[in-house]
């Protein structure tokens, strides 16, 4: 049922540069032992979520230490399965991923707004490396995929989460399909009521639709075989994502017949030039709706997106708003499949060897953060955008730590368990007593990590000391336990403006 030539024989088709199968052969016999008896929530073997989720990681053409990452990723916190053993058997790489994705685990988002912001910082700040954010990923879809047989009340936590934190943070990277993806999921979930109607709706639209497609290809095909230059691929129809959908019927009132892109036409062309003369043949067959005209090959969108649109006034008798997506093979690859394409293979992405290839994946030491963010950065026009602070931020001296709820908090590089512990409540702060990390005891002036799961051990008698103070971090701190030291030297009750009795 999970056989390992069907993942193999998609990673070499979307990635003929990854040529660790034997990584990937390994990886598999591991997870399949060490989940070996478990099941899942729906009754399948736990072996299923792994390899699935490895498939995605595979479709989108990442490297075997990904996809072999991927196929790990529940054997260090559900198995037997030791770090020692995983290093031994598969090299630093593997492990590093494989503990990037086992501290995202450990983030549980609770709807709470100014909380994403946080949480989206600190899935970036604790991977490093952006292939522990694909892993993740690919972890998620499928867990979507599948969370039907989940209680109602984590399906909605799972696909809140989804729809807030993992599925904009696909957006800022510049993977506008797995975003799309991601939402589609968590639609049905959020809104089940206008989920239901909407597809209700659809339906009946596309039962003609199809056939109106079909008479506006049977036009448009002759007219561009008059032109011998242009290089046409393929001609599709694609149809509107619902969660697109349902997002832009909320700006125009609800109001269907409003909706213009339901279904549109997708031009693959082979060269760029093709894409401006396609525009130039459908323009003289069809009137162009003014304003409707886009140029993002001229002008990308800020995720990377590339392709011309148009609305036009289509064939009599309809005469329906037409739209039609122009754009190259290359460009389509990218959009569709190509992940990695964002991240690497900067120079080699403009030659024809890239896409006789189809390689999308660079090695691992191109894929370097800081790059990373570099060219995210100049994907994005504003400049207030969270990236600039996250820049600033994080690679200078923030850490974020995890409450035993799943909350982020934000401190300074070299913090203590006396700074979270005033970060939580100055209560918890003053009577704090001692302190787990990842379920181990440390003293008080233990210096968190990144990604470190904190527990404070409270006693009602316990008060603030002043050794504190040598290894408190932040200021606010500092303050706090100055603050509570004041009033204890002084004691209760005390008054500055009482003169009291000799
Ligand atoms: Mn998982």
């Amino acid at each position: 049922m999970y056989e390992l030539s069907q993942l193999l024989d998609l990673a070499k088709s979307r990635n003929p540069l990854s040529e660790q199968s034997e990584l990937i052969s390994k990886a598999f016999e591991v997870a399949k032992r060490e989940h070996q008896g478990q099941k899942r929530k729906n009754g399948e073997p736990y072996f299923s979520h792994p390899f699935e989720a490895a498939k995605i990681c595979a479709g989108w053409g990442l490297d075997a230490q990904t996809i072999a990452a991927t196929l790990l990723h529940d054997t260090l916190e559900d198995t037997d399965y030791s770090a020692a053993q995983m290093q031994k058997d598969f090299g630093e790489e593997v492990l590093f991923l494989v503990n990037g994705v086992t501290k995202l685990s450990k983030i549980k988002y609770r709807g709470n707004e100014r909380q994403a912001e946080t949480l989206k910082k600190m899935i970036l700040a604790l991977s490093e490396d952006i292939r522990v954010v694909f892993v993740k990923l690919a972890d998620r879809m499928h867990n979507m995929r599948t969370l039907g047989s989940l209680q109602p009340e984590k399906q909605q936590r799972i696909a809140l989460e989804t729809a807030e934190i993992y599925a904009p943070l696909a957006n800022r990277m510049g993977l506008g399909v797995i975003c799309g993806d991601l939402e589609d999921l968590a639609f049905p979930y959020l809104y089940p009521k206008e989920f239901e109607q909407l597809t209700r709706e659809v339906a009946e639209i596309l039962q003609d639709g199809e056939s109106y497609i079909e008479k506006v290809k049977l036009v448009l095909e002759p007219e561009l075989q008059k032109y011998p230059n242009i290089k046409i691929i393929k001609i599709e129809a694609r149809v509107k994502r619902m969660s697109s959908l349902y997002k832009k019927l909320r700006r125009y009132d609800m109001d269907l017949s409003k909706i213009y892109d339901l279904i549109a036409l997708r031009i693959i062309t082979e060269r760029m030039e093709d894409c401006y003369a396609v525009l130039g043949v459908i323009h003289q067959l069809w009137p162009p709706l003014p304003g409707k005209i886009k140029d993002y090959i001229a002008l990308s969108k800020p995720n990377g997106y590339r392709s011309l649109h148009t609305t036009v006034i289509g064939p009599a008798p309809e005469q329906r708003p037409t739209e039609f997506q122009i754009r190259t093979e290359k460009m389509h690859f990218e959009d569709e499949y190509g992940i990695a394409a964002h991240w690497a293979y900067q120079d080699q992405k403009k030659t024809d060897d890239y896409l006789q290839k189809k390689a999308v994946f660079a090695n691992a030491k191109q894929l370097t953060w800081i790059n990373q963010l570099k060219s995210w950065q100049d994907q994005i026009d504003d400049p207030d955008d969270f990236i600039a602070s996250l820049k600033i931020d994080f690679f200078k001296d923030r850490i974020f730590v995890i409450t035993p709820k799943g909350e982020a908090i934000d401190l300074p590089a070299g913090s203590t368990p006396v700074d979270f512990a005033y970060a939580i409540h100055s209560e918890v702060g003053d009577h704090c007593y001692g302190a787990k990390v990842n379920a181990k005891m440390v003293p008080l002036n233990h210096e968190l990590q990144s990604g470190d799961l904190v527990e404070i051990v409270i006693q009602k008698n316990q008060k603030p000391n002043s050794t504190w103070l040598q290894f408190a971090k932040s200021r606010h701190t500092r303050d706090k336990i100055r603050a509570t030291l004041q009033i204890n030297k002084k004691g209760k009750g005390w008054f500055p403006f009482v003169k009291r009795k000799p």
